[in-house]
This record gives C-alpha cells, sequence and structure tokens, in this order.
C-alpha cells in the first residue's frame, strides 16, 4: 500500500464539510477480514457465503457455517458484519447441487429462488447465521429480491429458525439486521415498498447494470455498453437511496461501482450511507471522499442527472474530479 495510503487507514471517510459515508470490505472468507482491516475497513459489507459452500464435496452443514460465520463476525469487533444468504446460481455454479443445465442461468434457479425451494438449505444458513450474530453485530442480505412476497417469506423462515434454535437451546441473536440487495431492476423500481419490509438496502450493481441494460456482465464483447454511469441506472440508484432516506432506512452499496472513486462522489451527494468493496480500493475512495465538499459533490450530482449519455457522463466526472 502507498505510504499515503497508509496515512488515511484509521481515518474516517468524511466530506470537508462533514458528510460521512462507512467504507467497508467484500469478503469470500472470514479469512478475508484481517486484510480488510488493514485497509481500514469499518467493517464488512458483503460476506459472499457461497464461498462457504464452494471448493468442497458436499454442503456444509449448520455446525462448518456457523464457525466461518461466527470468526468474520468476532474479528470485526464491534463492527456490522453483513452475510449474504448463499447466492448459488447464474455465475456461481455448485456442482454437488446438480441444478439441470438452464438456458439462461442468470436468469433461472439461482439465490433467494434456491433458498426458498431448498430449506433443507436455507434452515441451517439461517441458523448458523443467528447463531454468529450472538459474537457480534449481523446483518442478513438476501441477493436477488424481485418483490415483497420473496422478502416475506425469508423473514417467516426466520422466525422459524429461531423457534428451532430455541428448541434446540442454542444462543442466539434476536436483533440481526434483514436486508436486501438491490440488484434487479424489479426490486430498484418496487424500492418505496420494500423500504417498508426491510433494515437496509445494499446495491449491488454487478447484477443491477446487467439486469437494466440486458447486457452479460461477463461478455467481453458488449462490455462497452455494461457502464454503471448509464442514465438509466443512475436513476434506479438515486431511487433507491431516496427510497430508503424516506422510509428511515439506510442504504448502500457492495456492487463493483463503489469501488469507483468518481462514483463515490455521486453516491455520497445522492445520501448513500455506506460503501462496500474489495478491501485494496478503501484508500483510493476514501481519499476521494476526504477531499470534496458535499455541496460540490452536489452540484456535479445535479449537472450529471441533466445528462443523458453514459459515457458523456463518465468523462465529464474525469475532468471535474
Ligand atoms: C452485485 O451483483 O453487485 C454483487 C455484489 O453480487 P455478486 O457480484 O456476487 O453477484
Ligand atoms: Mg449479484
Amino acid at each position: 500500500m502507498a505510504a499515503h495510503y497508509a496515512q488515511l487507514k484509521d481515518l474516517p471517510a468524511v466530506t470537508t464539510d462533514g458528510v460521512k459515508v462507512d467504507l467497508m470490505a467484500n469478503i469470500g472468507t472470514h479469512m478475508d477480514v484481517d486484510n480488510a482491516l488493514t485497509y481500514g475497513a469499518e467493517g464488512v459489507g458483503l460476506f459472499r457465503s457461497e464461498f462457504v459452500f464452494m471448493g468442497r464435496q458436499d454442503i456444509p452443514n449448520e455446525e462448518d457455517q456457523f464457525k466461518a460465520y461466527k470468526e468474520a463476525v468476532e474479528k470485526c469487533g464491534g463492527n456490522l458484519c453483513v452475510i449474504r444468504t448463499m447466492d448459488i446460481g447464474g455465475d456461481k455454479p455448485l456442482p454437488y447441487l446438480n441444478i439441470p443445465a438452464e438456458e439462461n442461468p442468470f436468469l433461472g434457479y439461482r439465490a433467494v429462488r434456491i433458498s426458498l425451494q431448498r430449506r433443507d438449505l436455507f434452515m441451517p444458513q439461517l441458523k448458523a447465521i443467528l447463531r454468529a450474530g450472538k459474537f457480534g453485530k449481523v446483518g442478513i442480505m438476501v441477493p436477488m429480491v424481485i418483490n415483497v412476497a420473496e422478502f416475506k417469506k425469508v423473514k417467516e423462515l426466520i422466525e422459524e429458525a429461531k423457534v428451532e434454535l430455541t428448541h434446540e437451546g442454542k444462543a442466539f441473536a434476536d436483533d440481526v439486521q434483514v436486508g436486501i440487495m438491490v440488484e434487479t431492476p424489479a426490486a430498484a423500481v418496487m424500492t418505496p415498498v420494500l423500504a417498508k419490509y426491510v433494515d437496509f438496502f445494499s446495491i449491488g450493481t454487478n447484477d443491477l447494470v446487467q439486469y437494466t441494460l440486458a447486457c452479460d456482465r461477463g461478455n467481453a464483447s458488449i462490455s462497452y455498453l455494461y457502464n454503471h454511469f448509464n442514465p438509466a441506472v443512475l436513476q434506479l440508484i438515486q431511487r433507491t437511496i431516496t427510497s430508503a432516506r424516506e422510509n428511515g432506512i439506510w442504504a448502500g452499496m457492495c456492487g463493483e461501482m463503489a469501488s469507483d472513486p468518481n462514483a463515490a462522489v455521486l453516491l455520497m451527494a445522492m445520501g448513500i450511507s455506506e460503501l462496500s468493496m474489495s478491501a485494496p480500493s478503501i484508500p483510493r475512495v476514501k481519499e476521494k471522499i476526504r477531499n470534496i465538499s458535499s455541496i460540490k459533490a452536489k452540484e456535479i450530482l445535479a449537472d450529471v442527472m441533466k445528462m443523458e449519455d453514459g459515457d458523456e457522463i463518465k468523462a465529464y466526472l474525469a475532468k471535474v474530479l
């Protein structure tokens, strides 16, 4: 890490006029937390729990998962550790589940859709996370939600998991925050309604850009279209943050866009509370935020929201920031 970045480690990501954004880390295993802390992460905004399921021959049981989550939660100290429930399918296959091949895996049987159909998989995971919550501050985050009904079913299952844990005499946290990833256009459009049920939103731009622009996130031949500054994407993001604010919940982002310093300035101006990213990106995002006022950022945002083209926005931001 460059020396001037190392000096930023314990400083907050705060604008020159006092607007603070929490900078958190995206992790794949509990072993990543120590590294994240060296970059100044203020907790974990996305623990991709599917990695606990990968690289093995069978489904990890409740105890295996509990150990992995507990370790991550403990390492976060008193800071929040947001554990995303398994996001299997799409670009993350899991051979031992024997999911039949699909024509459109990104539009298919994946993430919360699997969790809601496979209670045998989902219950042990929920119980493991609730138990880990006893060792720090935990959030449960549900991927790929498209409607309120899915979220309500997840909440019901969380309550059932608590009842089972009580009967089994296992300690668990009763106060975990439960939120969703906003990574489908349907969820983003419905955030004014979803905000009445969830504790937080975390915007997953890797998928949100893909679904909004009908543009495969991994297809190099159309990567020129895949732009998080596309006005359609920016409007969905702004809507999500506004819905959160109007309903008194927090909105964050854990997609790759959060690690783009120029995007971070726009998101801060929109009112985002938290940005979660791969740990090495934290210092440069922090530096950008610490060197601008929220007033200036809002002026830039106002200009950007009048523009009609994502490439134009990208170029404009590169010029003014
Ligand atoms: C996202 O879609 O932005 C996200 C963070 O999730 P993943 O990249 O794991 O799909
Ligand atoms: Mg995603």
